[in-house]
């Protein structure tokens, strides 16, 4: 197998506070590192690189873990500029939008589906992401769902079934009877190519119980589970998303202080998308009100065509550190351990010995540069296994 040792790293973020310098971002300066084509080997000071079979000078540029996007709707079809243009002139969202994707989806062929959403996993990578977790939920039938968590598996094994993401037209006046599919042929249908079950706890969306009658029915099914919830009002989400034990809670936008102190007393990620905020105008969550109280944070794009068509997670970390209160290291902390904490992977988003060697070399001698430098592209290598 072949080894590679990049040597000359300005400024080397593990993640790992057992390294480096005793900060959670586990710091190393004028360090190296060793890689095989899986996994990191060795973490050290310059001055002790081992040989390898292949050097990479990376001299005045700073190395961190890839990005672990955790929150991502990538396969549809259309997009909505106008509603953003619209939102942006005033009017509010109301997460009615959803079901012009579904159309535009419902109507688009596989090899579009698979073109549109390779392109976006490549947008992701070129802004540092080396693991992207997708979602379905913009078909919403029983055959539709399957064909996007196919189409998603091609691009990743964090993929994510969303049937419960609104109800469509043909069931307005029969809510329940939508439910029901979801929980019963839909699930099965995509069970097999998904490992997360999510459900849009929200105003407009689905209620506290309806969630939770498709979460229980997803878990009995052998998927794990994660909530979108509290993003337009206070609707309960996050405490269902606690009280079933979710990987992940996503939005956070309005919380009470309950919600606050259940989800800091529990193993339940906050993933926050600023992404979404900034394109639907709303006021930014408090990440700081979350950290102070003990939560474990993460930060994801939440790419999708109607709130937050965001590909770039520099964007997002700089976005949570300018209005979120969020110290830069937190928010690339967020973005990489956090991810994957959200993800429950303990393989990746760290760089300690022995995880997997997701390794970005940036174009900059200090990690701070991703959101000093807001939107710029500063992603020199990837190396990825
Ligand atoms: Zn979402």
């Amino acid at each position: 197998m072949t080894s590679r040792v990049i040597i000359n790293i300005s400024e080397l973020t593990t993640n790992d506070a057992a390294l480096g310098d005793g900060s959670p971002m586990g710091r190393l300066f004028n360090a190296a590192m060793v890689i095989d084509e899986h996994h990191v080997l060795w973490v050290g000071a310059n001055a002790d690189a081992p040989s390898a079979d292949e050097r990479i000078d990376a001299r005045d540029s700073a190395v961190i873990p890839g990005f672990v996007d955790s929150h991502t709707h990538l396969v549809f079809a259309g997009e909505r500029s106008d509603e953003f243009e619209a939102r942006m002139a005033g009017e509010p969202y109301d997460g009615g939008g959803i079901a012009r994707t579904v159309a535009a989806t419902r109507a688009a062929s596989n090899e579009d589906l698979r073109t549109t959403t390779q392109r976006r996993v490549e947008a992701l990578r070129a802004g540092g992401v080396t693991t992207v977790e997708i979602k379905s939920g913009y078909e919403l039938t029983v055959e539709g769902e399957a064909r996007l968590v196919e189409v998603a598996s091609e691009w990743s094994d964090e993929v994510t079934f969303l049937g419960a993401h609104v109800v469509p037209a043909e069931f307005t006046n029969d809510r329940d009877a939508y439910v029901e599919l979801v929980g019963g042929a839909m699930l099965a249908a995509c069970a097999p190519k998904s490992r997360w079950a999510d459900v849009f706890c929200d105003v407009g969306a689905f209620s506290v119980d309806e969630a939770r009658s498709i979460l229980l029915r997803a878990r009995d099914a052998g998927l794990g589970l994660r909530v979108h919830g509290n993003q337009l009002g206070d609707t309960g989400g996050v405490a269902l998303a606690v009280e079933l034990g979710a990987a992940s809670v996503d939005h956070c936008s309005h919380v009470k202080d309950a919600d606050v102190e259940a989800l800091a007393a529990s193993s339940t990620v906050a993933t926050l998308l600023p992404g979404a905020e900034f394109s639907t105008k709303s006021p930014y969550p408090s990440a700081r009100r979350l950290l102070d109280a003990g939560v474990t944070v993460a930060l994801a794009t939440d790419c999708n065509p109607g709130t937050s068509y965001v590909t770039n997670m520099g964007v997002v970390i700089a976005l949570a550190v300018r209005e979120m209160g969020m110290s830069v290291d937190e928010a690339i902390w967020a973005a990489t351990l956090g991810g994957a904490l959200a993800l429950e992977r303990d393989d990746i988003g760290h760089l300690s010995p022995g995880a997997r060697a997701h390794v970005v070399i940036l174009d900059a001698p200090r990690s701070a540069h991703v959101a000093y430098r807001v939107g710029s592209a500063l992603v020199r290598q990837i190396l990825h296994d």
